[in-house]
């Protein structure tokens, strides 16, 4: 009996020293996911890194428009016509995304997403659309057009041809999602990063802080801060990816919801906040408002920081951050 109470003892001991850090990178969203999670053994680790998979997908068929299944899809088929009954998870999203229009005036505005049919950055877009074929699209595009019921949990777009989309706060909302629940079975810590949206829990095995490197898109190879995050998200948007080059000029593919012409200026926003979602917003949302009101916004918003690239390479900071070159 003694001797076994020793061994199980040793056993406990040997096990806590011996955690690790396990990755897996895998393509979920139609996006580049890397879910790192630190435990004691390969196949726990294996079973975690799916529970989080399972959770991305599920959050993928519920908000994605490109699945004509999906009850975003169905809210945008109904435009015009009628309200539609939704999953109060998705209905509190649009909720959020709502407040984050207010926010920001309307910088940011999940109902962007009609102007895909003038915008194209997949290389098929020959020339610039029209003032006139622009003034048509943005006419669908406003979040006050967006009719929220809470008793009833119907969604309804009140014009024809409005449409919702999520691709600004869809991943970073995954990447809360997927940590949560890695929490709650048990997962002391971890990363969830979803093209560049991430959130953290924990430390390093090592007892060291995760830690993010921040990289000017203009000069990729040189990182200019490696930052720590401590239990809490870091966004990067760049419009080095998804652009279009007009004259020389290039456009993101952000677009200012309110003129319809795409975000130009900055080339990477990089946002510091409790929530990954928060934070995919915002740092959209910077690409509109431009350096000066970005800066201005975000230092209004306590515990949120913000890093901009513009594009000339120059680095502008929110208040309470320090970089050290
Ligand atoms: P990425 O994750 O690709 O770096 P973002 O998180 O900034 O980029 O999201 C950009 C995407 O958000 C666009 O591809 C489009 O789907 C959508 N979007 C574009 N403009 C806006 C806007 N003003 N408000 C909300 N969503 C937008
Ligand atoms: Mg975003």
């Amino acid at each position: 009996m003694k001797t076994f109470f020793v061994f199980s003892f040793l056993l406990v001991i040997n096990y806590s020293f011996s955690q690790q850090i396990y990755k897996r990178t895998l393509k979920l969203m139609g996006s580049r996911f890397d879910i790192t999670v630190v435990a004691n053994d390969s196949t726990g680790a294996q079973q975690y890194i799916n529970t989080a998979v399972k959770e991305i997908q599920r959050i993928e068929n519920l908000i994605s428009s490109w699945n004509k299944d999906s009850q975003t899809s169905l809210i945008n088929n109904n435009a015009g016509i009628a309200p539609v009954k939704v999953d109060k998870e998705l209905f509190d999203l649009i909720f959020r995304a709502i407040q984050i229009s207010k926010l920001t005036d309307g910088a940011f505005d999940i109902s962007y997403a009609s102007m895909d049919k003038i915008w194209k950055f997949d290389g098929s877009m020959i020339k610039m659309p029209s003032d006139q074929e622009i003034k048509a699209s943005v006419a669908k595009v406003g979040y006050p057009n967006i009719i929220l019921d809470k008793d009833k949990s119907t969604v309804f777009l009140k014009l024809k041809g409005m449409k919702i989309g999520f691709g600004a706060i869809g991943k970073g909302y995954a990447a809360d999602k997927a940590k949560d629940l890695l929490i709650t079975n048990g997962v002391i810590a971890g990363i969830i990063n979803a093209s560049g949206d991430m959130n953290t829990w924990g430390k390093q095995p090592d007892g060291s802080d995760w830690k993010v490197a921040i990289t000017n898109p203009l000069n990729k190879n040189n990182a200019f801060a490696l930052l720590p995050v401590v239990n809490k998200a870091v966004v990067t948007s760049g419009n080095y990816e998804k652009y279009v080059i007009f004259n020389n000029k290039r456009y993101s593919h952000i677009i200012d919801p309110r003129t319809g012409h795409p975000s130009t200026g900055i080339v990477s926003v990089s946002v510091f906040a409790p929530k990954a979602e928060l934070a995919d917003a915002l740092a959209t949302s910077i690409f509109v408002m431009g350096v000066e009101t970005g800066l201005n916004r975000i230092n209004q918003l306590p515990g949120i920081e913000c890093i901009i690239v513009d594009e000339n390479g120059k680095i502008y900071t929110s208040d309470h951050i320090k970089i050290d070159n």
